[in-house]
């Protein structure tokens, strides 16, 4: 039989094990470094299929690698599982509704990704098995990549140092690889500590925490005219001092993120940002604390890898969409207003830019579904958002492998991405993201000029440079700050 035939055996004969892992973390909804029952079920499933299971990794109760067979090479694949605050949503309903009001959802379709990974990890043992080669499989277990960088605290702690290619994937609107860049990401935050008082009896008494944050957001708001033109500031009040104004609030805190296209440059901001956030507690005679809360790296893309994972995608295709699918994407598309209607498009624009852009927008324009596989299309521009995946390339080689899993259009992180996230489409995008991975892992295995070619091209780009953990020594993962 032929290996792609083979691979796809392998992954649709347990299909439903797959399924039914990732609907349950789906279910479960937790966020960043809770998901303790969304990670004991990926870990449990790893242990039946013979994997050896470590747990606990890197200050993480949830990070965990599961590994199978012997010797070279070691190919990673990278799971994750984390949900997104406020996204509840119920499934298979396109309209806004929460299963929980206010709760947590999958709104970034990562049950999808932890279990694409568990199935490509499942078939590649498996096929080791069966055929007696050498090579070493392993799952990793990522917690907390949204807000968390679970991966940078696993890269810090240098749990990626002996792979050779690493393998990754994420649902999408599309069938498409990564051949973009992300931004490098810091985020900090800022709490101001005043003094409270009667604001009408006695406010020369009272040392405002929020004028603070105000005066701190006005600074860097300045700020933006002179950093680069390809950085992005994003704020956020997380604590606002409470809700009477006549009360001189006495504690405040806003939440920064910073990102641009290298770390070096978040580092540069970063620090100018601290100047003008002591500007404004020397104004207003408050306390500042500086309280960083994760970051993570830009991707060092790794061409050879790409090209592979793409060789293998086109050796299944898009799956077959059926009347069913197309039915539940119109409700979604419907579901849409205004520019959401050419979020696709948008996001090739930024990419490519508007001709190029338009170009492969072809493929996808005017379809509640996409029903092809974009062709590789390599280039340096990053896209405007960060992966701790990032931190991941700077130590082995990575490829993120992107399969259709959502009517076309679906803004990442919204309740329409919830609300498919159990679908009959949702899940042949499981299984394609799989196959795709499984088989370039046992090409991996197979041909070693493969991984050689992958291997001097990190090299290369790497140009004698370190991974630097953008994340301080001193500070450890937490669920919040
Ligand atoms: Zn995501």
């Amino acid at each position: 039989m032929e290996l792609r035939d083979e691979i796809k055996q392998l992954v649709e004969q347990k299909k439903d094990e797959f399924f039914a892992v990732s609907d349950k973390i789906w279910g479960y909804a937790e966020t960043r470094f809770e998901e303790f029952q969304s990670a004991a079920c990926i870990e449990a499933a790893l242990e039946k299929e013979g994997f050896t299971v470590k747990k606990d990794l890197a200050d993480m109760k949830t990070a965990f690698i599961g590994e199978y067979g012997q010797g070279k090479p070691v190919i990673g694949i990278l799971g994750e599982y984390d949900a997104l605050y406020g996204l509840s949503q119920q499934a298979g309903v396109a309209e806004p509704k929460p299963v929980t009001e206010g709760g947590k959802g999958h709104g970034c379709g990562h049950n999808i990704l932890g279990a694409s990974a568990l199935a490509a990890a499942v078939a590649v043992k498996d096929y080791l098995k069966a055929h007696g080669i050498p090579g070493t499989v392993r799952y990793y277990g990522c917690p907390g990549e949204e807000s968390g960088s679970g991966k940078a605290y696993m890269a810090r702690a240098g749990l990626f140092r002996d792979v050779d290619v690493a393998l990754t994937c994420h649902p999408s609107y599309e069938n498409s690889i990564t051949g973009y860049n992300f931004l490098a990401t810091l985020q900090v935050c800022f709490k101001f500590h005043g003094k409270s008082a009667h604001a009408g009896a006695c406010p020369h008494l009272g040392r405002s925490a929020l004028d603070a944050v105000e005066l701190m957001n006005v600074g860097a708001n300045f700020l933006r005219e002179h950093v680069i033109q390809e950085a992005r500031i994003h704020y956020a009040i997380t604590n606002s001092g409470g809700s009477s104004p006549n009360v001189v609030q006495s504690e405040a805190a806003v939440l920064y993120q910073i990102r641009t296209p290298q770390l070096p440059q978040a580092n540069d901001i970063y620090k100018r940002v601290v100047k003008i956030a002591q500007g404004a507690a020397l104004m207003t005679e408050t306390q500042l604390e500086v309280v960083f809360d994760r970051g993570s790296s830009n991707i060092i893309p790794n061409r050879h890898l790409e090209k592979l994972a793409h060789d293998c995608m086109m050796e299944y295709g898009p799956e077959p969409i059926t009347e069913e699918d197309l039915a539940f994407a119109q409700k979604i598309e419907d579901s849409l207003v205004g520019s959401d209607r050419t979020y696709s498009q948008d996001i090739l624009d930024m990419i490519y830019g508007p001709v190029k852009g338009k170009e492969l927008g072809k493929l996808i324009a005017g379809k509640l579904i996409m029903d092809t596989v974009y062709p590789y299309t390599p280039t340096e521009t990053p896209i405007a958002a960060s992966t701790d995946v990032g931190d991941v390339s700077w130590n082995v080689p990575v490829v993120q492998v992107l399969t259709n899993c959502y009517a076309n259009n679906t803004p990442n992180h919204s309740w329409q991405q919830v609300a498919q996230g159990k679908s009959p489409l949702a899940h042949k995008g499981l299984l394609l993201a799989g196959k795709t991975m499984a088989l370039a892992a046992v090409r991996l295995m197979q041909e070693p000029e493969l991984v050689k070619g992958i291997r001097d091209e990190f090299k290369e780009r790497m140009q004698g440079r370190e991974y630097v953990c953008p994340i301080p020594p001193e500070v450890k993962p937490a669920p919040h700050r």
